[in-house]
């Protein structure tokens, strides 16, 4: 019981000594240290008092984490600043240390709080023939009022959630200034966005005879890439009776993690050099011959080919089986109008499923023709004929 007596009593006078338990004090500090390591200054962060009755006094609240970590972000930042600053308050002609001439402060947003540091402003030397006649040193510093670490976070979420929730979400876990709201949120992802659109460079023209043939040694050697694609149609925001059309890919490299792109094919210029780009990114050489998966819908179909001159495409197995069972619910209409000549339709249906399934692609597409011939037997009976020949076709 001796090593509690730090912070409790002992009660005496019964038979056992008793503690009086009582909250528990700590104190953070922050110690900034000489270059080799001797203690220089210390400074106060902050005081905690904390109890241990129950499991919910054990350790920091999220409100005692967010708190301990702003205060330390201001003394260390707060440090580093006014070291910068030091380094370029003496002329570094004669020596002389600059005159101050007005002190000023300095906001600057971080992950950890938003903070007020002291920028003096300085009379450039006398022995130095300047247009200015002051300066501020911190300036070159602190080259945005938001720091790149909180622009990737903001970013980075606004990208997965409304903006307005990005706000709600840095402000539960982050001590990051109160007044954050969703219209500073998506000023900063928008100038990131468009930052990263800069860094893309000029869209590329692809052309099958700049790049090596199927079947060049280097695309033989290297393992073909899976993309899938998929569309969807969004209601455009402004002009709520249109939409517009979302193509969303990921690309699937057999030893790489799998990335995610999307774009706006009527809105986007560069749809080629984006997906470049993104398979620079993963490790993919130029020349390798990349897949791509989809649900063969018209607009998707045609994009490999803008995208990649070597690319393959294949319709994904869950979107062609769909195709095959609706044109199942054809054939069954034409087993209630003639049941021997519908089941036999109905069974070289089934063996093209057999055969795609097998990859024998061949085989499939000559009994698909046959397919096709066979039911011209209904071109006048069936109601929904030129439905069915379109979906055969
Ligand atoms: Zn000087």
């Amino acid at each position: 019981l001796g090593r509690f007596s730090f912070w409790g009593e002992y009660i005496t006078g019964s038979t056992f000594p008793r503690v009086k338990e009582s909250p528990m004090k700590f104190r953070v500090q922050l110690v900034v240290c000489t270059a080799e390591g001797q203690a220089e200054t210390s400074y106060e962060v902050a005081e905690l008092e904390k109890d241990y009755q129950q499991i919910e006094q054990l350790g920091l609240t999220l409100a005692e984490a967010k708190h301990l970590l702003k205060q330390l972000q201001q003394h260390l930042v707060e440090q580093q600043a006014a070291a910068f600053v030091l380094r370029r308050s003496q002329c570094p002609a004669c020596g002389l240390p600059f005159q101050i001439k007005e002190r000023t402060t300095r906001t600057v947003h971080t992950l950890f709080g938003t903070l007020t540091l002291p920028s003096p402003r300085f009379f450039h030397c006398r022995c130095q023939t300047s247009q200015a006649t002051t300066f501020r040193p911190l300036p070159a510093l602190l080259t945005a009022s938001t720091t790149p670490e909180l622009l990737f976070i903001e970013t980075k979420w606004a990208s997965l959630l409304s903006y307005g929730l990005t706000t709600r979400v840095l402000k539960d876990f982050l001590p990051v200034d109160e007044t954050l709201n969703a219209t500073t949120v998506q000023n900063h992802t928008l100038a990131v966005a468009q930052r990263c659109e800069e860094e893309l460079g000029e869209e590329l023209v692809v052309s099958a005879d700049k790049c090596p043939k199927d079947g060049s040694l280097s695309s033989r050697l290297e393992e073909p890439i899976a993309v899938g694609l998929d569309g969807g149609y969004v209601r455009d925001w402004e002009q709520k009776q249109c939409h517009f059309e979302v193509i969303v890919g990921k690309s699937v490299p057999a030893n790489q993690p799998a990335k995610c792109f999307g774009f706006v094919q009527t809105y986007d210029a560069k749809p080629t050099r984006r997906l470049g780009a993104l398979l620079q990114s993963q490790g993919v050489q130029d020349t390798q011959p990349l897949t791509f998966l989809s649900d063969g819908g018209e607009t998707v179909r045609n994009l490999p080919g803008q995208l990649h001159p070597q690319a393959t495409h294949l319709i994904d197995w869950f979107h062609l089986t769909m195709r095959v069972t609706v044109l199942g619910q054809y054939l069954k209409g034409l087993i209630r109008l003639n049941r021997e000549v519908g089941e036999v339709i109905q069974k070289t249906l089934e063996s093209v499923k057999w055969l795609l399934w097998h990859g024998k692609v061949d085989k499939a597409l000559a009994r698909l023709r046959d397919l096709d011939q066979r039911i011209n037997h209904f071109a006048d009976s069936y109601l929904r004929f030129p439905q069915l020949k379109n979906a055969v076709q």
